[in-house]
């Protein structure tokens, strides 16, 4: 009973704009498009996903957006 309870609240407070985490907040103001999970590498210049072979050496991860804007191209191989 003290979960569904605990649960109860937690979906109140999602709904109430008012309780709404910052880090939503936040984002709002930044809303573009394409904001996929792609990976990136130490020496490359191309952004993978996260199955791409080419991951191998090093495999950091970023969004398409970020990747884009820090001059990183797709990978012509996994096509992310
Ligand atoms: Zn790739």
């Amino acid at each position: 009973m003290k979960r569904l309870l605990f649960l109860f609240l937690f979906l109140s407070f999602g709904i109430l704009p008012g309780f709404a985490p910052p880090s939503i907040l936040s984002n709002s103001t930044y809303i573009h498009p394409v904001n996929e999970v792609v990976y990136i590498t130490k020496s490359g210049t191309k952004y993978h996903r996260g199955s791409c072979h080419h991951l191998k050496k090093s495999k950091i991860k970023t969004n398409k957006s970020d990747a884009k804007t820090a001059g990183y191209t797709a990978c012509s191989v996994c096509k992310p």
